[in-house]
């Protein structure tokens, strides 16, 4: 490997959150010294499996790529009660890609992201901000996606492991069609896209940024359906005319 790519991979990982790498040393034949002797002829180790890292980029990646090498993906559990896989729909040369959580159960049945009650008050968010602010965009200009692409059961919230996974795709998406902003819903989104341990309410309403792309995190829309949370919905509107300006102005 040469050092361009340890340098992705590091990147990558740090992406994803992980803060330090370590070099696991292979067992060494010596420690062994103060066991009793065995019986019978000494087995040597077996060499330690090969660590399979996640696929980097290639430098001329598209989203069919994409989902082709996600493929009927069994790379990790969510495999096992999904319908659908949910890749992202929308324009590939979009100037803002929206990120959400993971797929619910109408986005597994129709295999498209945001399609349901939460999907319906993304769409109506985002046109409506729009059209109020002068802005002459519809939801299918924009691209959405999700950290992980397949529902987890009862919708719980997607598991480290599960996100490290599915993380390699998110990020490919987001280098193919590098908008100019990425809004990342909930914290999930943010946490992926952050590897943060903040929540919402605390990154919310500021400008960070994904590599070199600028990032929103504004509230999760299926949090703005629950009726005592007027008070977000109220942010998360001004956060969408933030994001829409910067974009399209
Ligand atoms: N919630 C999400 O995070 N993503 C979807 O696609 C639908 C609901």
């Amino acid at each position: 490997m040469n050092q361009d790519s340890i340098r992705q991979y590091l990147q990558f990982y740090r992406d994803l959150g992980v803060k330090e790498i370590y070099k696991r040393n292979s067992p060494s034949k010596t420690s062994s010294a103060a066991a009793p002797a065995p019986a019978r002829e000494l087995i040597e180790p077996a060499p330690a499996a090969e660590i399979v890292l996640p696929s980097l980029a290639p430098s001329d990646d598209t989203l069919l790529k994409i989902q082709q090498d996600i493929g009927d993906c069994k790379r990790c559990r969510l495999c096992e009660q999904r319908a659908k896989i949910v890749f992202g729909s929308g324009n590939q040369h979009a100037r803002l890609v929206f990120v959400g959580e993971g797929p619910g159960a109408d986005e597994d049945a129709q295999g498209l992201p945001f399609v349901g009650r939460a999907g319906q008050l993304l769409t109506q968010m985002i046109e409506n901000t729009a059209s109020k602010e002068g802005i002459p965009i519809k939801r299918p200009d924009v691209y959405i996606c999700n950290v992980v692409k397949c529902r987890p059961p009862e919708n719980r919230t997607p598991l480290p492991d599960e996100m490290e996974i599915c993380g390699q795709f998110l990020f490919r998406q987001l280098m193919t069609i590098r908008p100019r902003a990425i809004c990342a819903l909930g914290s999930t989104a943010a946490k992926a896209l952050l590897a943060t341990k903040d929540g919402v309410t605390r990154l919310r309403g500021h400008w960070h940024k994904w590599r070199d792309i600028p990032l929103m995190v504004t509230y999760h829309p299926s949090y703005l359906l629950r009726p005592y949370n007027q008070n977000a919905k109220r942010e998360a509107w001004e956060d969408l005319k933030t994001v829409l300006h910067y974009v399209y102005d």
